[in-house]
């Protein structure tokens, strides 16, 4: 439930147990894409064919495209669920694949080995696109379409092997800095600050393109501006998965918490409650200590004042479908970090078998992962 809450993009399918699903931006660079090759460069370079010709070989040339970016992720998923890492799911950007992966590889080989898969992949399909485009001789439109795929992989490629993290380069200097040194922390901050100083030089030539009227200035502009977040978000990423690594649920959970009686009217659950306590969100539990739901303040708004009396506290939180808004106390932190930090799901009841054992919040999370950060050695 938690995973289509925090769902971006439109899902495509289940391969090898990794969900993928595909980004909404991807759709605009597939509109460039084929815009730009059937009414440029294929009409330019294989004249005499319809308009319809053009964009059907625009629209092959863009689906292949898209194959290929996502047998590049395939190549890096692969390998590191053969690590002994799970990849739950996989959204293909315009320019690659986020990977969510569960947890940092146990060693520097492993790292390294994932790394290097992805950029395997592209660099066969480089020779694959560009053989088919040798056996394409009678066939000169299928040898331009042939050859851009090759060259685009070549480009995807390239643009990979820069060392800035999260990139693939990145993670390869990641990768042999922590083989050195033996901090996996340090050598994560160190190749995310090269991704950082990458995407300034790509919006610099972006700015430099602008100033001379290209129009590719956009691409430079908006990859370096991606890229930056991604090195950002990615050194935090990284931080807090090795943070939460071994750490469960029930070590970051407040224990005991405040529970509403499923049978309590709505009326006393408001007084005795929220405004004798000042919290946001209360778990309700039946006679037998089971959770049957999170009462949050915003669902006493949903119900009439005057209807607060003859409902009971139970019936509120059935009404309106809180009843998963629980974690198990066994789940792995990181779990509970993902979920609470999606909008709306800033509290989730903690519970062993159906018991109600605990309570847990983003500022829990967030909290347990400053002070820990700060307690170790930058
Ligand atoms: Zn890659």
């Amino acid at each position: 439930m938690n995973d289509r809450s925090s769902t971006r993009g439109l899902y495509i399918g289940r391969i090898f147990g990794i969900r993928f699903y595909l980004d909404y931006s991807w759709f605009v660079i597939a509109a460039i894409i084929i815009f730009q090759l059937a009414a440029r460069v294929f009409p330019e370079s294989v004249p005499g064919h319809g308009r319809l010709f053009y964009v059907v070989l625009g629209a092959a040339a863009a689906l292949l495209f898209f194959a290929s970016l996502l047998l590049h992720e395939l190549g890096h998923s692969l390998v590191s669920q053969r690590c002994g890492i799970r990849v739950p799911r996989i959204t293909l950007m315009f320019i690659g694949g986020l990977a969510e992966i569960s947890r940092e590889p146990d060693d520097a080989r492993a790292e390294l080995k994932i790394a290097a898969a992805g950029p395997a992949v592209s660099a066969c399909l480089v020779g694959v696109f560009a053989l088919a485009a040798w056996a394409c001789q009678g066939f000169p439109a299928g040898k331009m379409m042939f050859l851009w795929l090759a060259e685009i992989n070549a480009a995807l490629l390239l643009f990979n092997a820069i060392p800035g993290y999260p990139l693939d380069g990145g993670r390869v200097l990641r990768a042999l800095l922590w083989a050195r040194t033996g901090n996996l922390r340090r050598a994560t901050y160190v190749a995310s600050r090269f991704g950082v100083a990458f995407s300034w030089c790509l919006m610099a030539v972006g700015i430099i393109s602008l100033t001379q009227g290209r129009w590719d200035a956009f691409v430079y502009l908006l990859i370096g501006i991606f890229l930056r977040s991604a090195a950002e978000s990615g050194y935090l990423q990284a931080v807090n998965r090795a943070v939460l690594a071994g750490i469960r649920v029930r070590d970051i959970m407040s224990a005991n918490p405040a529970s509403i009686p499923a049978a309590l009217p709505v009326s006393l659950a408001v007084d005795e409650y929220f405004l004798a306590r000042h919290h946001v969100a209360f778990p309700v539990c039946d006679d037998a200590g089971a959770f049957r739901g999170l009462l949050r303040l915003e669902f006493l708004k949903t119900l009439p004042t005057e209807k607060w009396p003859y409902t009971s506290a139970g019936d509120l939180v059935a009404a309106n479908n809180s009843e998963k808004l629980f974690i198990s106390a066994g789940e792995p932190a990181g779990n509970a970090m993902r979920r609470l930090l999606t909008p709306g799901e800033s509290r989730l009841a903690v519970v062993e078998g159906e018991k109600l054992v605990g309570i847990v919040t983003r500022h829990d999370i967030l909290q347990f992962i400053e002070i820990h950060t700060a307690l170790e050695e930058p």
